[in-house]
């Protein structure tokens, strides 16, 4: 997707309405206008960057800089039982706008939310393998 397209870019940009909750120079959060729960915001980086896979460090930063001052703000203002930090890169994995985005949500044991898989054991063999794949990745 072109910058020019980027709902988040234009947000940004101060082109699309939005409520914004926090603002600096690398980053704002915006209240999600679907909210899943009560207090339910994104961090967004101000430069386009599509995914994990193309952030800088820098900007990852300064977003888990600013999800970990939401975080207090969150809890300060709902008192949840929980919060989960959700980010999602491509659209196998439930991106829906394709600018890097941290999503805030607020829990309680009463919210209506399930976790979308049911973890069960996995063969030891194959993790192993696997973790040895990334470990070559890594370098
Ligand atoms: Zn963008």
């Amino acid at each position: 997707m072109a910058e020019s397209d980027c709902l988040f870019c234009k947000i940004v940009a101060g082109q699309v309405p939005t409520t914004k909750i926090f603002e600096n120079d690398s980053v704002i959060a915006i209240m999600d206008i679907s909210p899943w729960t009560m207090g339910h915001c994104l961090v967004i980086p101000k430069t386009h960057a599509a995914t994990i896979w193309e952030i800088t460090e820098e900007d990852a930063v300064e977003v888990m800089k600013a999800a970990r001052k939401l975080a207090a703000a969150v809890k300060k203002a709902f008192r949840p039982d929980g919060l989960n930090l959700l980010q999602s890169n491509g659209h196998a994995a439930w991106q829906s706008v394709g600018h890097f985005h941290l999503h805030l949500i607020a829990r309680w044991f009463s919210d209506s939310l399930i976790p979308p898989v049911v973890a069960s054991e996995g063969n030891p063999k194959s993790i192993a393998a696997n973790a040895q794949r990334i470990v070559e990745a890594l370098g």
